[in-house]
């Protein structure tokens, strides 16, 4: 497996401040272009506060409260890189999806960016755990506990204050959420980041090398 083109681009990753990938992870989300700067700052940073103390109140392996019922089922699969993906939770069926070929390519990519002081070994599925087990838990309590975090009004009318969504709050929760739950010194954001564009990288060049499938 080489990850070909652009390392270096995807080493100096590394210097952007975990609130900052916080902040474009929101900026990429559809309804906040108009946002600015300061703005998805400060809404990155309440969602990455709220992960951080989700994952204090529920650590790992915790059966968690009866409001999120149960951990959700494990199911691994193969497939996950044609379609970039690592993980996702499943609500309606309460599962988690790992996809092991996409692990497996994300703990090839730590070693070849030189992060493994970042990413212990198995730390990709630990985290890719964690995460959609934030998911969960968001879900479960339908956003009400994030969508307080976040504090961010749309209009008051005397004591009735409603609260909006901010798109794309929830993953930078749920990389929090992981990072904390695993003691991990930097968020997955980093390397979701890196991982989704190496990913495009190798499937462009599939795309490239098999032209009658495309
Ligand atoms: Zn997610």
């Amino acid at each position: 497996m080489t990850v070909v083109v652009a390392a270096a681009a995807l080493r100096a990753l590394a210097e952007v401040p975990d609130a900052e990938l916080g902040a474009r992870l929101l900026r990429g989300v559809p309804t906040n272009e108009a946002r600015s700067d300061e703005e998805l700052l400060r809404h990155a940073a309440r969602a990455t506060a709220f992960g951080t103390e989700l994952a204090g109140s529920t650590p790992c392996g915790s059966t968690a409260g009866s409001l999120a019922g149960s951990t959700p089922a494990i199911v691994e699969h193969e497939g996950g890189l044609d379609a970039a993906l690592l993980a996702q939770y499943d609500a309606r069926h309460h599962r988690i999806d790992l996809f092991t070929d996409s692990i497996a390519f994300c703990e090839q990519l730590v070693d070849d960016l030189g992060w493994r002081h970042l990413f212990p070994v198995g730390s990709v599925r630990a985290a890719a755990v964690e995460h959609e087990r934030a998911h969960h838990l968001v879900t479960a309590d339908r956003s009400r506990g994030l969508r307080a975090a976040l504090d961010h009004e749309v209009f008051r009318l005397g004591r009735f204050r409603r609260l909006a969504y901010i798109a794309g709050a929830d993953e930078v929760a749920a990389h929090a959420f992981a990072a904390r739950s695993l003691g991990l010194t930097r968020s997955p954001l980093l390397l979701t980041r890196a991982a989704t564009a190496a990913i495009r990288t190798r499937n462009d060049a599939r795309a490239a090398s098999n032209p009658k499938e495309n």
